[in-house]
């Protein structure tokens, strides 16, 4: 075709692209207009047609096109054009009506994944934060007084009741908790910290940052493996604010180490009539050894041992929403709620909504494996996930298909979220390998890809040539909608 022919068939076609009025005015259109209102689906419109324009002038409108058939100019009449911008309005807006946010099924082996939003919330939590959240409620009123109320108020007893500590109060995460202990105490004084627990946790969170942050003096004192009771003596001053220990989280020291325990450390600290604050991380409330789990220090112990101020996660082992508690003396947590920062770093309502019901769950210990979500999930015998391995496979062997080898293996998942790195739970799972051996990686990772490309992403790592699908977090109750997806699995 000439180049004057091809330049006057461009014009035909692009004098044949409806005004935004017009489309508009169409049935179809009126619909959207009801779901999505004016504003949105005039955009939506305005889009789609420039997209076809945009098209037109580069002579390659394949998808009308191709919604038409083999005869190209006989399609692309005014009515296609038509139907073609409404589809593809209609496209626009689902996907900008699409949330960002989607759950997905944590088959990572890890149940608290902090990038996957770590505790699932009881129903309970859940139920309480509709609540609140649909209805004024009593945040900062005291209903006894009909006065101002203070919003720790509501939770702070509790707190207490189960940490055996004088007072409490929660901020919005243990970052939180940490920032505004050591600016309320410590602020332009000296805090002793062990070279053995100058943590990092999750790249954003540094000891010495937040120190720094803070304005305190960071004392650094032992080695990375050894600190001894005098190394602690011996960097106390008067400008010391505080003697403080943090839990090493996620990484393990072992071999030819030594640190001193909290017990030890607050008989130091009391001598010099100093303050020890114990940040926990995940800070359990109860003895995780009753069912089986490595052992971590309980808040309680850890306030019994002499601790005057214990900071932890509430979205950690404690199994609740993202929150940072603070607990302790009276006299310091009175300090700490003084403090500029605490209005700044303070919990909203659905925090303590949330928080409230979860705690309330450990008055009764006995049921918390069961009603706890986090507990349950840790909890799970490896015979529960086997049989669910079991029932799972042939369904995603057969959406599969010969390409890929899908087998019920055993394998350990981990708590998480720094609790216990080294320790691992025994679990059951599907181990996925490629059944050619040429370019196994490659196909392996594409099926990451299409995992995560479902409905509901399903998310899983791959090891030792296998994608591992760790079943510890897929529940009962969600199996069915877990195998109803292959159907969609684009490979
Ligand atoms: C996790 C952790 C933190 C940070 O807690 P967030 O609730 O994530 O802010 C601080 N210190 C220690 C020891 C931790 O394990």
């Amino acid at each position: 075709m000439s180049d004057a022919a091809t330049s006057e068939r461009r014009r035909a076609r692009l004098a044949r692209v409806p005004a935004v009025e017009r489309v508009m005015s169409m049935h179809a259109v009126q619909r959207l207009t009801e779901v999505y209102g004016r504003t949105q689906v005039i955009d939506a419109v305005r889009v789609s047609l420039d997209a076809l324009r945009g098209e037109l002038l580069a002579e390659r409108n394949a998808d009308v096109a191709a919604s038409g058939g083999a005869d190209g100019e006989a399609l692309e009449s005014a009515a296609s054009y038509e139907a073609h911008v409404v589809a593809r309005a209609s496209s626009v807006l689902e996907q900008r009506a699409r949330s960002h946010f989607r759950p997905v099924f944590n088959l990572t082996g890890t149940v608290l994944h902090t990038n996957l939003g770590r505790a699932l919330l009881p129903d309970e939590a859940v139920r309480a934060v509709v609540d609140v959240l649909t209805r004024p409620a009593n945040l900062e009123f005291d209903l006894t007084t009909g006065a101002r109320g203070d919003r720790d108020d509501l939770i702070d007893d509790l707190i207490c009741e189960l940490t055996g500590a004088e007072a409490a109060t929660v901020v919005n995460n243990n970052a939180a908790a940490v920032l505004l202990t050591l600016s309320a105490l410590a602020s332009k004084k000296e805090v002793v910290v062990s070279r053995g627990e100058l943590v990092e946790i999750g790249g954003a969170f540094r000891i010495p940052d937040i120190m720094a942050r803070a304005g305190a003096r960071l004392r650094e004192i032992g080695t990375t493996n050894r600190t001894h009771a005098k190394d602690y003596e011996e960097a106390i001053n008067p400008r010391t604010a505080l003697l403080m220990k943090v839990h090493c989280s996620n990484y393990a020291i072992s071999g030819f180490t030594k640190s001193v325990e909290i017990d030890e450390l607050a008989q130091i600290a009391h001598r010099h009539t100093l303050p020890v604050a114990f940040d926990l991380g995940s800070g359990t409330l109860v003895d995780l050894a009753q069912w089986g789990l490595p052992a971590e220090p309980t808040v309680r112990g850890t306030i019994d041992a002499g601790a005057d101020l214990v900071t932890f996660s509430g979205d950690k082992l404690l199994g609740g929403p993202q929150a940072g508690l603070i607990v302790g003396r009276e006299a310091l947590i009175r300090k700490i709620k003084k403090h500029p920062l605490k209005r700044a770093l303070r919990v909203g309502k659905l925090t303590l909504a949330a928080l409230e019901p979860v705690l309330q769950l450990y008055r009764a210990p006995e049921f918390l494996a069961q009603r706890l979500t986090t507990l349950r999930l840790l909890t799970r015998p490896a015979s529960d996930m086997h049989a669910a391995a079991g029932r799972v496979q042939p369904s995603l062997q057969h959406a599969l298909g010969e390409r890929y080898a899908v087998s019920v293996e055993p394998m350990f998942s981990q708590i998480g979220s720094g609790a216990l790195p080294v320790d691992q739970l025994p679990s059951y799972g599907l181990a996925v390998r490629v059944t050619t051996a040429r370019r196994g990686g490659r196909a392996l990772v594409q099926l990451e890809k299409a995992l995560r490309d479902l409905p509901r992403p399903v998310l899983g790592r791959i090891a030792d040539d296998a994608l591992r699908l760790d079943l510890r977090c897929l529940e009962v109750a969600d199996e069915t909608s877990f195998i109803a997806q292959w159907a969609e699995l684009r490979l």
